[in-house]
């Protein structure tokens, strides 16, 4: 953790050999030109099906891996394993990884926009273990918090990541409508999944 912290973004170049994949190498931490934190949910068909959260943060995307996507239903508590920061420019990503590389598959941009923090002090809230937000994304709306149910014990074993629990909170935007069924295309290329995978030239949004 303190390494990851001296060295920003690190973690995410020493797990990747940007000579082969296509994601953004995003070299060092930078300011959202646009002004607002970015968001984005990236629907990632590895090893195992996934949707990667990342919130815009001191120039980086804080990452979480929910392996059952997010849930407008408040009674749902999805699990979210906290994963390597990745730089901002990956927040445009959607495209092939290729096989035998880290994350190999398919990322596909499943929900962009911007994240509000309901206290300022994002850092404080970070350590407590207590994140509370509202997203303004083209499918995910309204309030919602991360709760930190177990720290890291080491950086080498994926299973020893801080987990999280990612859940909607009750306002208007709360349904039981499962929108990873109803709403399953890319925001950027209107693209499913598959249709990724058959034509994987790379597309990236502007940031
Ligand atoms: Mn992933």
């Amino acid at each position: 953790m303190t390494k990851r912290k001296a060295e920003p973004l690190g973690e995410y170049h020493s797990k990747r050999d940007f000579q082969v994949t296509a994601e953004p190498k995003g070299a060092r931490p930078r300011a959202n030109a646009a002004g607002d934190l970015l968001y984005v949910i990236q629907k990632h068909q590895a090893s195992h099906l996934h949707y990667d959260f990342r919130l815009e943060w001191r120039g980086v995307l804080l990452s979480w891996a929910i392996p059952k996507g997010p849930s407008l239903d408040p009674s749902l508590k999805r699990l979210a394993a906290q994963v390597e920061d990745h730089p901002l420019e990956y927040g445009g990503f959607e495209g092939v990884i290729p096989e035998g590389e880290y994350g190999g598959g398919t990322v596909m941009l499943w929900d962009r926009g911007t994240w509000t923090p309901d206290e300022p002090d994002v850092d404080a809230s970070l350590k407590k273990g207590e994140l509370k937000f509202s997203l303004q994304g083209e499918k995910l709306r309204g309030s919602w918090v991360l709760v930190r149910t177990k720290f890291g014990q080491s950086d080498k074993r994926p299973s020893d990541k801080p987990q999280w629990l990612l859940i909607k909170h009750r306002d208007r935007y709360a349904s039981t409508d499962d929108i990873l069924v109803e709403q399953p295309r890319s925001v950027l290329s209107k693209r499913l999944l598959e249709e990724i995978v058959v034509k994987p030239q790379k597309t990236s949004a502007r940031l």
